[in-house]
């Protein structure tokens, strides 16, 4: 793994995918990598990650930065959006398949089934079907990184993910080219993000090694699950965070994050709230654990949700 120069300024960012409105996981999200931003004195860029058409919510990613605004999230730089970065995904993906990293595949879902999804090598070569990119990944291949909140995480990548794809057979690019692309194009030094993407970070790790590009300081928050124990975001109790009264929420994220509820006591506006927290915000009482209960309060709203 490239070392990063620990004098390099901070540089975090936000991800989010426009598939609906900004839910209350992602905002814990938003708020921790902002926190961790502020705590070091670094950048905190936005980064809208509209490359999959198919899922996206017309209009979602601009309530989704309206909403961050609300709470007073907003972006030091001027807010990418990867819809209009084709040509850098497509220079990667040409230098992968220059050097033999990356190689062209018309395995069907169906004809992996065999092997429970996980492509390991071409079972298909049908030549009237358009072929996805897959990024090859050897035999025992095993990525380890130390996670800045859950510790060391390791994981076999050519036997629980295998061949990783680039570019999807219908041409749209992958989240993990274009993510590691984006990260490495806007210098980003730390990734502060849900612990739902714990397990894609080896082969963005791997990809990164396959580029040549530097790797980031990771840190995974935990995911935010309903009592049933589904993700947050894709339960029925998603619940839209309200951008004309954000300081529940916030307070709500706030507390989640491990900090001291009394700390918020003062601020009647989400800006005073956010500079309070960005004075009294602690990394080491984040919890280090993958996921924590949101107990969804029947009138769905967030007041009084903790
Ligand atoms: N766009 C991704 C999502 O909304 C997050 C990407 C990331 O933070 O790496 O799930």
């Amino acid at each position: 793994m490239t070392e990063r120069d620990p004098s390099t300024p901070y540089r975090g960012r936000f991800a989010p995918s426009p598939t609906g409105a900004l839910h209350f996981g992602s905002l814990l999200a938003a708020l921790g990598s902002w926190l961790l931003t502020r705590h070091h004195d670094g950048h905190w860029l936005v980064r809208v990650e509209d490359l999959d058409p198919p899922r996206e919510v017309p209009g979602a990613a601009q309530r989704q930065l309206a909403t961050l605004a609300a709470f007073g999230l907003v972006s030091d730089e001027p807010v990418v959006w990867q819809s209009g970065r084709h040509p850098l995904y497509a220079d990667a993906l040409s230098q992968l398949l220059a050097d033999g990293s990356a190689f062209e595949c018309r395995c069907s879902r169906t004809d992996l089934a065999a092997s429970g999804g996980i492509h390991r090598r071409c079972v298909a070569h049908d030549p009237a079907r358009p072929p996805a990119v897959r990024l090859r990944v050897v035999d025992d291949t095993t990525v380890a990184f130390q996670d800045g909140l859950q510790g060391e995480v390791k994981q076999q990548v050519d036997r629980d993910v295998g061949d990783v794809v680039l570019r999807r057979a219908d041409g749209f690019w992958a989240y993990q080219l274009a993510v590691v692309v984006d990260d490495a194009a806007q210098g980003i030094t730390h990734v502060v993000r849900g612990a739902d993407l714990l397990d894609s970070t080896p082969r963005q790790i791997l990809l990164q090694r396959a580029l040549g590009l530097p790797t980031p300081a990771y840190l995974h928050l935990p995911l935010i699950v309903d009592a049933e124990g589904h993700k947050l975001s894709k339960s029925m109790a998603a619940l839209p965070v309200d951008d004309d009264a954000p300081l529940p929420a916030l307070r709500a994220a706030w507390q989640l994050l491990g900090q001291p509820p009394t700390a918020l006591d003062g601020a009647r506006t989400a800006a005073v709230a956010l500079q309070l927290a960005r004075r009294e915000f602690r990394p080491d009482r984040l919890p280090k654990v993958t996921s924590l209960t949101f107990a969804a309060p029947h009138n769905n709203h967030v007041a009084g949700a903790v």
